[in-house]
């Protein structure tokens, strides 16, 4: 396609199911920049972080460029053909079952339509599903026992109107800013506005949070359950919607009655004055929004969990209402987008179910499809045990990375090297999954593809490409029908454009519809190239009978103002889409299960940090973003902490029957006794053994099929290292000879944490191999009494590396270091400051970032609100910090709190 380097062109992040609108422009020198786009309706200009530093994200570095069989470069006919015609021998002589797709929420919505469209119309098998499995697959399952379809009723909007919003298991500072911006700010216009959290972790969102219940792990049944007894109990109930509008109100209050107040306080960890007080609150606020994510959503009740919390709004009649209804916000981009394609292994398509004869003979009939799918096919944790017990011979996963995301993770990968054929679809040449692919085919990646996401309050918007596909890189839904063609289907698959393939999804939304299902996007059944090219952002429902396509066609994308039009609520009219037309409450009771053991006493908590995505892919390309956190850690409370004899900085072997992980040990107590958190996006492309879902089970929720990645039982001790290191380098170590390393890029170069549990090193041999630069003028400094070794060595006036090693973690400043990459050291007095890893006085340590956008530390926070900057904005106006993307703005509340705690002891 033309690229016109001449206009910011519109498009939406690829991170978040926030899903913000990007204005990306590519100036004359090929440079990209990004900002938020002020008219699109999900973030109004604002970017987070990770958006903000996308620009940092596209080079080519990495990149699969071009097919390769067997590692071996080759044409797309060959490739193509060689995938065709191995799917097709296998289904023909296994069945179509034999067969897999595993996709991502990452794939736009055409790439998802085609892919489904093949398994499930024409391949004749269910077996497609999607990572988003393991982010809200029990949504849906609960959205669908409740309304009878996977229906998000509300919209971002409700977050502002609401006088009482409780975020469950969602940590939006870190995982959805531009939400918690959003919020954040109209509370600032409405005080009298109030924010719960409920999370076993006092994250970075207890910021804005009136009250923090810090829950036992898995509680949240227990304690959603006891609200609706309490409600009950307190005459707070809405009896004229419970009879008007739903069925099944009286065995749910019977089951959540089985737990009193004191029977919630042992199940939640929660004393029963907090309870009462966070009950009153929610009974006495009309205007309640409840918000939940993953803390949710993965989970062994998962799928419970949701249903408590719908339960609560449906008995006091929230929903459909402005600032009222429970609110489910997607991890990824295009979760929605997936659900509305069918993406789900139990879903057909359009929102139709596959497991209904009447849904099956439609869309066979509009797909013209030669063998639909008669059963829902395996979701993701079946799936890959398919795989690896020989039921499945040919597996096709695109755009992700389930080595290092699925749960046990060590066996998955072991399924997939075990597979006869695999084949990958990606936009890197070198990630944990690809490594193991016989076919590897070169997808586009974000700014150079062409399609639309939904985000999380059913929003569709265009992502556009602003960049040339580079090498041979296609789109995914061309290599997708290029291989359905190659399979005979031909005609079903003659697709030849983005707009073609979102008409066609749109057509099917209609079909037969007339207000039966909820996913209807008629009216773009017809859209041509042209519309589709100026496609403005729009939430669904919106049928053939909708003025819609009118209004998109009256605008250019330049001045249309998306704000203007009216947010969409579902059940305003209290009508749902079961037979009855009315909600189903579900009774629901809290598991007194616990999974934990004296080999295994704590609770380990994964999760994500604010400036990373997934599996590092994207994000671990950006220096801005990998220096706010540079290694896979572990959060452990302090008298867990000295319990087992650990420290701050420590290194930790985390175990679980299934692996273990090495990581570096923050004690805090944001963190509950009894449990750990840790994130999951390291890799072994980023670290010696960080990969956290070789700890995870593959239990998951029995409705969804969820996995449970909160809740994985695991014990902790000390790695008893004898030597800790670190170092910057200009170029990317090839190997690191150290039992824990992680590496992360930094404006210069990359850093390297490393600890051994030996400490006969050869540490100039050791930084040579490091720097990989032989012929370097080598300084060092060497105390072997004290095990201190420093040594940098130079390329005339350019520092090539400098290395640290000590018996106890490097007290070096990172940030300091980092920087010495960059700057000329003409001066041999410049060169032994570096060895001596200090910085002159006139350079004072910034302390580990805290911003990101303006690389400011936490000493120089600490200082500025020493100073007299006792507010954010304060801190903003001094250092530039937390002005621009905002993600921040938590954490420096928290120093400043911080510090004016420590000046008044
Ligand atoms: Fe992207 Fe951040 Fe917006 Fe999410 S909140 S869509 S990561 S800019």
């Amino acid at each position: 396609m033309e690229i016109d380097e001449a206009r910011e062109v519109r498009t939406t992040c690829p991170y978040c199911g926030v899903g913000c609108g990007v204005l990306a422009k590519v100036a004359a020198d090929g440079q990209v920049s990004v900002r938020g786009d002020p008219d699109h309706p999900a973030n109004f200009g604002r970017l987070c972080s990770k958006g903000s530093a996308l620009a940092e994200t596209i080079d080519l570095d990495g990149r699969l460029l071009y097919p390769q069989v067997h590692g071996r470069r080759t044409g797309w006919d060959e490739a193509l053909d060689l995938v065709a015609s191995t799917f097709s021998r296998t289904i023909a002589e296994h069945g179509p079952d034999a067969v897999a797709f595993y996709v991502s929420g990452q794939l736009l919505t055409e790439d998802y339509y085609v892919a489904n469209k093949l398994m499930k119309g024409f391949v004749g098998s269910a077996n497609i599903d999607t990572n988003s499995r393991l982010c809200m697959a029990s949504s849906v399952a609960g959205h669908r026992r409740a309304f009878g379809s996977d229906t998000v009723p509300g919209t971002y909007e409700d977050l502002e109107l609401a006088d009482l919003i409780v975020l469950v298991g969602s940590n939006l500072a870190w995982c959805h800013p531009v939400l918690y911006q959003r919020i954040a700010a109209a509370r600032e216009k409405r005080p009298g506005m109030k924010v719960v959290l409920i999370d076993p972790r006092c994250t970075m969102t207890a910021d804005i949070a009136d009250m923090h219940l810090a829950i036992a792990p898995d509680g949240d049944v227990a304690l959603f359950t006891g609200l609706l007894d309490w409600l009950g109990q307190h005459n707070a109930l809405d009896r004229t919607y419970i009879t008007a509008h739903t069925t099944g109100f009286g065995q749910a209050l019977f089951a959540a009655s089985k737990l009193d107040l004191a029977g919630v306080a042992a199940a939640t960890g929660l004393d029963e004055d907090e309870l009462a007080r966070f009950y009153s609150l929610f009974a006495e606020t009309a205007k309640t929004v409840t918000v939940y994510s993953q803390g949710v959503n993965q989970s062994s009740s998962g799928t419970d969990k949701v249903n408590a919390i719908i339960n609560c709004h449906l008995a006091t009649g929230r929903i459909g209402r402005p600032g009222a209804g429970p609110f489910s916000v997607t991890g990824q981009p295009n979760a929605m987008g997936g659900r509305e394609v069918g993406g789900l292994a139990n879903m057909l398509a359009a929102h139709m179910e596959i497991d209904n004869p009447a849904h099956r003979d439609r869309v066979e009939r509009f797909w013209n499809a030669p063998a639909i799918a008669q059963r829902s096919g395996l979701k993701a944790v079946d799936m890959f045990e398919a795989v690896a017990d020989g039921r499945i011979k040919a597996l096709w996963i695109m755009a992700t990375n389930p080595v290092d995301s699925m749960p046990d993770a060590g066996a998955v990968e072991a399924a997939i090297k075990a597979c006869p054929f695999v084949v990958v679809s990606d936009v890197l040449e070198s990630t944990d999954t690809v490594r193991h692919a016989h076919v590897r085919l070169p997808a586009t990646a974000w700014g150079e593809k062409d399609g639309t996401v939904t985000n999380s309050e059913r929003r569709i918007s265009r992502q556009r490409a602003f960049l040339a596909a580079p090498g041979e890189a296609r789109p995914d839904w061309w290599i997708t029908a290029e291989v359905a063609r190659r399979m005979g289907f031909a005609e079903a698959f003659a697709h030849e454009t983005p707009a073609q393939i979102f008409a066609e999804h749109a057509a099917l939304s209609g079909f037969e519809n007339d207000g039966v299902r909820d996913f209807d996007i008629g009216a773009y059944g017809e859209i041509d190239a042209e519309a589709y090219e100026r496609l403005t952002p729009f939430q669904w429902p919106t049928p053939s009978s909708s003025p819609e396509m009118e209004t998109q066609a009256e605008h250019q994308p330049e001045t249309v103002n998306s704000t203007e039009r009216q947010p969409i609520r579902f059940f305003a009219d209290g009508a749902f889409y079961t037979p009855d037309r009315k909600a189903r409450f579900i009774p629901v009771q809290a598991s007194a299960e616990t999974r934990i053991s004296p080999d295994f006493p704590l609770v380990l908590n994964t999760g994500r940090i604010r400036d990373h995505w997934h599996t590092m892919t994207r994000t671990g390309k950006s220096p801005r973003l990998s220096q706010h956190i540079a290694e896979p850690f572990v959060e452990i409370h302090p008298v867990d902490a000295q319990r087992h004899r650990i420290g701050d900085a420590d290194i930790a072997r985390v175990s679980s029957p299934r692996g273990e992980v090495l990581v570096r040990v923050l004690v805090t107590t944001r963190q509950r006794q009894g449990s750990l958190f840790a994130p999951m996006h390291w890799t072994d492309q980023f670290a010696a053994r960080g990969r956290l879902d070789t700890l995870t089970a593959s239990l998951t929720d029995p409705v969804s099929g969820q996995p449970a990645l909160k809740y994985v039982a695991v014990r902790i001790e000390k790695f008893t290292a004898r030597v800790f290191g670190f170092a910057v380098t200009r170029k990317r170590p090839a190997t690191i000879a150290a039992d824990y390393w992680a590496v992360a890029r930094c404006r210069g170069g990359w850093r390297v944490e490393f600890a051994l549990a030996r400490d006969d090193v050869d540490w100039t041999a050791f930084a040579t191999s490091l720097f990989g630069a032989v012929d370097a003028e080598v300084l060092a400094y060497h105390d072997r009494d004290a095990g201190q070794h420093r040594i940098a060595a130079f390329d005339g006036a350019q520092l090539v590396g400098a290395l640290y090693v000590a018996p106890d973690p490097v007290a070096v400043s990172r940030g300091w270091a980092a920087q010495q990459l960059e700057e000329i050291h003409a001066s041999q007095r410049q060169r032994f400051r570096i060895v001596a890893g200090r910085a002159g006085t006139e350079q004072p340590d910034a302390g580990a970032t805290v911003c990101s956008c303006f690389n400011v530390g936490v000493n120089q926070i600490t200082a500025a609100a020493a100073a007299g900057c006792i507010t954010v904005d304060a801190i903003g106006v001094a250092l530039k910090a937390g002005t621009n993307c905002g993600s921040c703005r938590s954490e420096i509340r928290a120093i400043i709190a911080a510090s004016r705690v420590q000046a008044a002891e």
